[in-house]
Order: C-alpha cells, then structure tokens, then sequence
C-alpha cells in the first residue's frame, strides 16, 4: 500500500474544526509532505541532525515560510527563522517552532507537528489580515535528537550559547566523522557553529507545541494540554567494583560480587523519586558487566542513572539519595563504589503566570486544561535557561513516540494550534 499519511489523518477529522484561518487540511498535507523525506521502509522517519534529509525538509518548511510571506534567515547551526513583522517591530520577537529531525526510524510528528504549528499560526493571521504587535518568527532548531552524536539540542543550544566547543568539536559519529566534518557536508562550518548565538534581547518568548510522548492525556481523555515544567535530566554514572572469581569454586561467603550490589541498587532507587516530589523520576537503562561470562562472577559493574525532575532543587536531592544508597549498598557487600556526574542540565519550571494565561486560553475556547510536566528534554528547556517559555502538549496514543507507531490525530493537532495561536494573540504579544 502506498505511504499516505494525509489520507490516515483525513480520515477521522472534524473539518468544523477549521475555522478562524486554520486549517487542518493543509496541516495533514505538509504533515505529509514532511514524512516522505527520509520514509523508511516501516513507514518511519530517518532524518537525523545535520542530514540531507533534515536539510531536504528544512528547504519545504522554508518554501512554505515564504509563501507565507516571511522573511527568512538561517544561522551558522542551521537553525532557520522566518519572520513576520510585527506592528512595533522594535520590541522583541515571540518565537515559536520546534525541529525537523528524527531519531532512526521515528515518528512523524515528534518535531515537525510543532514546526507546522507555529506556522499554521502565521497563515490564519494572513487569512485574516492580522498584523501582531510584535514580530513573530517561526523556528526551525538544527539536531533536536542528537541521534547521530549522541548529544542533542544542538540548534537551541547554539543559538543561546550553551555549548562547550570542546566537548562539541570532540563528538565522533559511529562512522567516526567528527561533529565539524558533519556541518561542512550539509555547507555549515564549525565557524558559524559556534558563533550562532543569538542576542536573546530580541527575543521576548519562546512556544513549543510538541507531542506528549506519555499516556496522561490520553488517561485524561484531552486533546491537549500544558506543560508546567521540563525536567532537567542528570545522569550519574555508577561502578562497583569487587572480585572476580568462578562461580563453581567460590564460597557464597568470601564473595565481593558487584552485581549483586548493582541489582539491589536498581531495585532500591525504584523506590527514592517519591520521597523527594511526585514528578522526579530515577531510572537505570544501562547496565554494563564485566567480564559478563555466565559461569564468572562478575568482577566490575557500570551503570548510568538517569534522574529527573522540572525542579532543580528535588532532582539534586534525589541524586544525593540515589549516591548515598550506592554507598551503602557497596559496604554491604563488600565492593567499591564510585559516582561521577556525566551530564547535568537545569530543568525549566514553566513560570505560573504562563501556565494561568494558557489555562484562560483552554477555557475560552471551550477546552478543558491540564497541567503535566514534560519528562523529556525539548528544545524549549534549552531556551528556557534565558527567556520565559511555554509549551503544549497534544495527545499521543498510546503514549508511543520514536517509532513508526507515533501517531496524533489530526483533530487534537488542530485544537491545539487554535490554542497556540489565541494564546499569541491574547497574552504573549502584548
Ligand atoms: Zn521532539
């Protein structure tokens, strides 16, 4: 059957729902016209950062803007903005967007929905002849996923200045081609690279509109809703370390066996994210035994803990409880045990005043609203280190995102652009 996903979203929208100059048709067209860059043969999407493809479908969304009537830049991270100028184009820009990458394989609207968004704003407001006070600019940010380096939020954190040029210029793809040997085959530099960050006076808001990747709304039975923060993740990277030896031959009590440590470790932190507030979350994914033989004990154990939370205060406390534990956990059984930070970033709270504002959006229009954090990292939680940002969920069925399966329904996407767009109107462009 030939890949449609236009006529998968056609089929069960609500076309009363284009009205006020949105339009859910063109949505699902673009929507469409987005997943055939890079179409796997499961029906996914393979764009990574820095790509052809991401570059392929950047030209569309830019030929769009156009069309659209904005004016059109790019920075030296490939982060493209379109502007349309406001009535008082002196006072800072309202941005909003999101990314056109993929993870290998992923879904269809991880990114590009958000994109499109922001520009379904930009043709209601033609339709209607309606000039916003400030200048809006539709956003295109380079290498959300990061799949490719292992290292994501490339284009937001170029352009808000948060990277460290040595551990950036350090990256390796798995084809060994360095993080600058990647930018020059799409015709960046890692000149421009590092010198794309923007001066942030000119801008005074940044909106996400990104799928939920999670089951609340779907629990909730909302169409959409409003994120109240976006968790910061922290990884600590954790070793025990004891004794090798043959499992035939040792004695149960001269053992120093750091697998047995480590599996009590992740079976007890499932249990510390509670006692510090009830949206931290601690997990372990990664787990590395040496030297891994099914008749050895193991002699040393790597794992990484990944830890979040939207505040920054009980994601700290709950490392500290998740080192602790490993502690006392390694002198329980006789190992070593050593902890080391290998990734923090500050998580954004969503300022209330936002979410309040968003709230009056929902129930204007009819809507009912709800707060949830975002787990995952956005490029909204980059952007949110510097200036006030906000951010919207739609429904995601099943909770299933990354894969093929991703799917929103065009009715919850439409919804939620006539959110964004009376929330710009309404509050953020004054
Ligand atoms: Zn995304």
């Amino acid at each position: 059957m030939e890949w449609n996903l236009y006529a998968q979203l056609m089929e069960e929208y609500d076309s009363s729902l284009t009205y006020d100059g949105i339009d859910g048709e063109r949505l699902a067209s673009r929507l469409h016209a987005i997943s055939k860059i890079g179409l796997t043969p499961d029906g996914g999407s393979q764009r990574p950062g820095f790509s052809k493809e991401e570059k392929q479908a950047k030209a569309l969304v830019k030929q769009w803007m156009s069309e659209a009537g904005l004016t059109i830049t790019e920075d030296g991270a490939g982060n493209v903005f379109g502007r349309l100028e406001g009535k008082q184009p002196g006072l800072p820009a309202v941005l909003s967007g999101s990314h056109v990458d993929s993870v290998p394989n992923g879904g269809h609207f991880d990114g590009p929905l958000g994109v499109l968004s922001s520009l379904e704003v930009v043709e209601a407001w033609n339709e209607r002849g309606y000039q916003p006070e400030r200048s809006y600019e539709v956003v295109i940010f380079s290498d959300e996923e990061g799949a490719r380096f292992n290292n994501g939020l490339t284009g937001s954190r170029a352009m808000t200045g948060e990277v460290d040029r040595e551990i950036q210029e350090g990256l390796v793809d798995q084809n060994d081609v360095s993080f600058g040997e990647a930018l020059k085959e799409v015709g960046l530099s890692s000149e421009g690279f590092f010198n794309a960050k923007r001066n942030l006076d000119e801008v005074s808001h940044f909106v996400e509109v990104h799928i939920e990747q999670g089951r609340i709304l779907e629990q909730k039975n909302l169409p959409a809703g409003i994120v109240s923060g976006i968790a910061g993740p922290s990884w600590l990277e954790i070793t025990f370390e004891g004794t090798a030896g043959h499992a035939g031959n040792t004695p149960m009590t001269e053992r120093r066996d750091p697998l047995v440590a480590a599996g009590e470790f992740v079976s007890n932190i499932h249990y510390l994210p509670k006692e510090v507030s009830r949206t931290a979350v601690a997990t372990v994914g990664k787990l590395n035994v040496q030297p891994n033989g099914a008749n050895v004990i193991a002699g040393k154990v790597h794992l990484i803990v990944d830890i979040r939370d939207i505040y920054e205060d009980t994601r700290d406390q709950l490392v500290e409880l998740v080192t602790q534990q490993a502690d006392r956990i390694a002198d329980k059984y006789g190992v070593t045990m050593e902890g080391k930070q290998i990734l923090k970033v500050a998580p954004v709270p969503i300022a209330p005043k936002y979410t309040d504002l968003l709230q009056h959006t929902f129930n204007n229009l009819g809507m009912d609203s709800h707060l949830l954090p975002s787990g995952a990292g956005h490029d909204a939680l980059i952007v949110g280190h510097q200036i006030p940002v906000s951010m919207l969920f739609v429904r995601s069925k099943d909770g299933i995102s990354h894969t093929p399966e991703e799917w929103s329904s065009l009715n919850d996407c439409v919804q939620t652009v006539h959110v964004l767009k009376r929330y710009i109107e309404t509050h953020i462009n004054q």
